[in-house]
């Protein structure tokens, strides 16, 4: 009998009346029961939240800084758990940047946020006023999060929120729902009752979410039109957005770089999660002078990375995570193929059981295909040949897109340059991917509105709230 996980609300794991059965990617056997809210619980969840918020935000900086600091605390005890249901869930394996890698994020994370704190800034204090600019907590945060890494997103939503003061209802993707209702009846048992909720269900459940009056901000990570349809639903009564979307990230391989050095950020950038990451190389601009030897290096690495059920630790890379972008993948390559793209390695999907699509390097493949100009988020890279450093950047930018590019070479002022022409919420120069808590992140484009992480991060769960006195 597989193990039901129930709806936390208020403090409480809650039953469901309907329990969607949750498969891995990788075998295809049910890793557990997810419980599926009803619009009463939705609303359950909300109001919660609200008695939770009523008391919370009047809590001291201290108390709540002790609160993320225990939340890192629990997770750090219940890791090997977390880090398990995860890798049998999503499909990602537990070692390598896989699900273990997820939940150290989660744990750092939440100590770093532990850490932050918006003081009280003193705008003017003279012989007419004395003005001081406080932050102050919104409300009850409405979470959205996706599929890719369900963990660490929910930690990146759920921590800084409540740091500042505010109170979460969290919905997971229905892909990969598990893990937060575990990971958030975890974060309950050092937590006030109420404090944050985590409610499952299908895309229904998102948009209703994303409506409720009584939500006050929405923090979403997902892909374009959804995060389109959460700012329209936002828009009646001005609820806060952050939005993390899509991404379509460029790297572009000047003619000084060195391909044997520059070949493993080249893969761990694009290949991170099977390529199921938003801010993951998507598009790979390589001049033609070294064309050759960049897909020869990347190769060079393919052949020592296994790919597998993430529970054997000898495998460093999964499947994808559901069949809906285990098809999108397959026809992205095969409308390549009938374009006249070279296929390097793969390019064939593997026999069954599960949703495995081999490491697919694509050659001479143009923008304008869809594997160019589309989010693949698979474990497929197309390689761009150019010969105009100027061109190419023009074809990264040339997009809706604006997540991370990333420009790789030796000579520091040409890096520089380009750096500073490419359209994105992060370049990164000879590397791509690296993120941390201190660091603002965002998109610009269609990719975002707004950025976690950071002072400015933190700042986006709080309104500013001015006193000005007379003297
Ligand atoms: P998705 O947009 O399909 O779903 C995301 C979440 O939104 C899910 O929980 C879903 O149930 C919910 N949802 C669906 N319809 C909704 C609606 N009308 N109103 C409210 N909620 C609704 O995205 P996905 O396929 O789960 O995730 C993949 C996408 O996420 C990719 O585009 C990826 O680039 C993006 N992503 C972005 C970041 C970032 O930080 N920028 C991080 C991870 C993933």
């Amino acid at each position: 009998m597989s193990r039901r996980y129930d709806l936390i609300i208020d403090g409480k794991s809650v039953p469901a009346d309907d329990y969607a059965e949750i498969r891995s990617p990788s075998t295809g056997e049910v890793v557990g029961l997810a419980a599926q809210a009803s619009r009463a619980q939705l609303d359950d969840a909300v109001g919660a939240a609200q008695q939770a918020f009523a008391g919370w935000r009047c809590a001291s900086d201290e108390t709540r800084s002790e609160a993320c600091a225990a939340v890192a605390g629990a997770i750090t005890e219940h890791q090997a758990e977390l880090a398990e249901l995860l890798s049998r869930e999503q499909g990602k394996p537990l070692k390598g940047l896989g699900a273990e890698f997820e939940l150290q994020g989660c744990i750092g994370w939440a100590g770093f946020t532990a850490q932050q704190s918006l003081p009280v800034k003193v705008i003017e204090d003279s012989e007419e006023r004395r003005v001081e600019e406080h932050r102050v907590p919104i409300g009850v945060v409405g979470s959205i999060t996706p599929w890719n890494w369900p963990l660490m997103i929910a930690v990146w939503h759920i921590l800084p929120a409540i740091r500042t003061g505010n109170a979460v209802v969290i919905k997971p993707s229905p892909f990969t729902p598990l893990g937060t209702l575990r990971l958030v009846e975890i974060m309950n048992e050092v937590l006030p009752p109420g404090l944050v909720n985590a409610i499952a269900g299908g895309d229904e459940l998102g948009a209703e979410l994303s409506r409720h009056p009584d939500i006050r901000k929405l923090v979403f990570t997902g892909s374009i039109p959804t995060g389109s349809k959460v700012m329209a639903s936002a828009a009646s009564d001005l609820k806060r957005v952050t939005l993390e979307l899509g991404g379509n990230d460029p790297a572009i391989v000047l003619p000084d770089a060195d391909p044997a050095a520059i070949a493993e950020g080249l893969y761990w950038g694009a290949m991170i999660n099977s390529g199921q990451t938003c801010g993951a190389i998507k598009r790979l601009y390589v001049h033609d002078a070294l064309y050759d030897a960049v897909a020869e290096s990347l190769l060079a690495i393919d052949a020592k990375v296994p790919m597998g059920d993430g529970l054997d630790t000898n495998n460093l890379l999964g499947p994808l995570q559901n069949e809906r972008q285990y098809r999108k993948v397959i026809e992205l390559v095969e409308d390549a193929k009938a374009r006249g793209a070279r296929i390097l390695c793969g390019g064939e999907p593997t026999d069954g059981p599960g949703y495995f699509y081999p490491v697919t390097f694509v050659a001479d493949i143009e923008d304008g295909a869809p594997l160019v100009d589309d989010e693949q988020f698979g474990p497929v890279l197309p390689i761009i040949r150019y010969t105009e450093v100027d061109d190419a950047v023009r074809r990264a930018n040339g997009t809706s897109y604006g997540l991370d590019a990333s420009v790789w070479g030796r000579d520091p002022e040409q890096l520089a340059d380009v750096a500073a022409r490419l359209e994105a919420g992060t370049v990164f120069i000879n590397k791509h991917a690296d993120i941390a808590p201190h660091i603002p992140f965002g998109g610009v484009k269609c990719s975002g509105l707004g950025v976690e992480f950071g002072e400015e991060g933190l700042a986006a769960y709080t309104d500013i709230k001015i006193i000005n006195a007379a003297v």
